[in-house]
């Protein structure tokens, strides 16, 4: 067994944004996590005073000292191949896919150089405290064999798959359903539950798949979707007809979402990536937060890389906290995204959206070992901010309790407010350190 002393925090259920119920989360003040070598398990977490009274002779082999030790992040919906065109500017989506998304995909053809891309994307995940992400590849079977050959080197829990395309884009990017079934077949027996790797089925979105083949993201892709369909009404009927749309499909953005959508969304339990920071870039809309959240629909975070400016999902949240507070400014009883919903979302709610629930985003017995260190403040005003708040509680940090106690409220008071720093001044710098199945990834 190899044990990690640290504060640590982890959501245990999705009520955690509604009403906090001890048994929501869990924050150690002192903790201790327990994992198994062999298995890359965790065995047990808790109180370090209560495991060192259980476990005697304890031995710790790494502490952390006032650091964070949390889940790692969990990315809905992220672009390995348009890593390298990052934040460049077009005047809208179809302009920006035309003029320097296209063309870059065409490149993934070259197994060495989406290889090469792979690695560069994979490191840059872990420097943001990204442990799993859901990835889009091209449709080169090529994108998607090194990305997994890359992720396994790592023993990072990948989801990715072909992309799926039989029209409206450029030739070189088109394939057939036939090429497409079977290309996706031959990936999914090399690739599917090999090691932490798991396949997906990926139309890029509805305009450029046909019916035989098979996303929203703007006014003009509903329109456009729609006038390819014309007797859909959404484009949630238009992947159910092919029998695409169930529990465990992932619908990413959806700003564009009639109440009858997210009706569907929340009816079949499906999983929503909310990616603020690509939806503003691209003035794509508003994510309808507070409905999705009435209606129970599943959602977690997306970057959306390379639409977005960044990988980390602390600066996505930091978005996701301005959208939710924007979309409410005709209301007199504003609810703000608080940062235990931002981090619920990002770590066991990005989980659930992936259906990973019963593997990761828990420290609970069995769960995969994949976490990251978190700093409180990295730079001379977060520091003072931090300072402030202690001051001003009257309570230094480490006098925090764990949540099992009668002081919970005003303890989690105090941590929300601690948190609310990291989520909305924190950045990759935040991150101390990336751990997949216990083992500590270079920076
Ligand atoms: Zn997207």
């Amino acid at each position: 067994m190899i044990s990690f002393r640290a504060r640590i925090l982890y959501f245990n259920e999705d009520t955690c944004f509604l009403e906090v119920q001890e048994d929501s989360l869990y924050y150690y003040k002192d903790g201790m996590l327990f994992v198994d070598q062999q298995s890359g398990f965790v065995v047990k977490c808790g109180q370090y005073s209560e495991l060192a009274a259980e476990y005697l002779n304890i031995v710790i082999d790494e502490q952390f000292i006032d650091q964070l030790i949390m889940p790692g992040f969990i990315d809905c919906h992220t672009n390995y191949p348009q890593t390298e065109i990052i934040c460049t500017f077009s005047t809208d989506l179809f302009a920006w896919l035309n003029t320097y998304t296209f063309p870059k995909e065409e490149q993934f053809k070259d197994f060495q150089y989406a290889r090469k891309i792979s690695q560069f994307y994979l490191n840059e995940l872990l420097k943001n405290g990204t442990t799993t992400a859901l990835v889009m590849a091209t449709i080169h079977p090529e994108s998607v064999q090194a990305l997994f050959e890359e992720a396994a080197k790592l023993n990072m829990r990948i989801i990715t798959g072909k992309t799926l395309m039989d029209r409206n884009a450029p030739e070189f990017l088109c394939d057939t359903p036939e090429l497409a079934y079977s290309d996706s077949l031959n990936l999914i027996q090399k690739y599917h539950n090999q090691g932490r790797c798991l396949y997906s089925i990926t139309p890029r979105f509805s305009p450029t798949s046909t019916k035989e083949q098979f996303k929203l993201e703007s006014i003009e892709q509903v329109e456009f979707a729609q006038s390819l369909y014309p007797e859909n009404q959404s484009d949630i009927q238009i992947f159910e007809q092919s029998n695409l749309v169930d529990k465990k499909s992932v619908f990413a953005h959806c700003v564009m979402c009639p109440k009858s959508e997210s009706d569907q969304l929340s009816n079949l339990q499906c999983g929503v990536a909310f990616c603020p920071t690509s939806n503003f870039c691209y003035g794509a809309g508003i994510f309808p937060y507070h409905e999705f959240v009435q209606k129970n629909v599943n959602f977690g975070i997306g970057s959306d890389v390379g639409g977005t400016t960044d990988f980390s999902l602390l600066k996505t949240l930091q978005d996701a906290y301005k959208v939710v507070m924007i979309s409410q400014k005709d209301t007199k009883n504003r609810k703000p995204m608080t940062s235990l919903e931002g981090f619920y979302r990002a770590t066991l709610g990005g989980c659930k959206d992936l259906h990973l629930e019963d593997k990761l985003g828990k420290f609970e017995p069995g769960y995969e070992a994949d976490f990251v260190a978190i700093d409180w403040f990295t730079n001379d005003i977060q520091k003072l901010r931090y300072e402030t708040i202690e001051k001003r509680s009257g309570k230094p940090l480490n006098h925090l309790n764990n949540y099992k106690t009668s002081t919970f409220q005003s303890d989690k008071t105090m941590l929300e407010q601690r948190l609310f720093g990291i989520m909305m001044m924190g950045d990759q710098y935040s991150i101390r350190a990336t751990y997949i199945i216990y083992k500590k990834m270079g920076r």
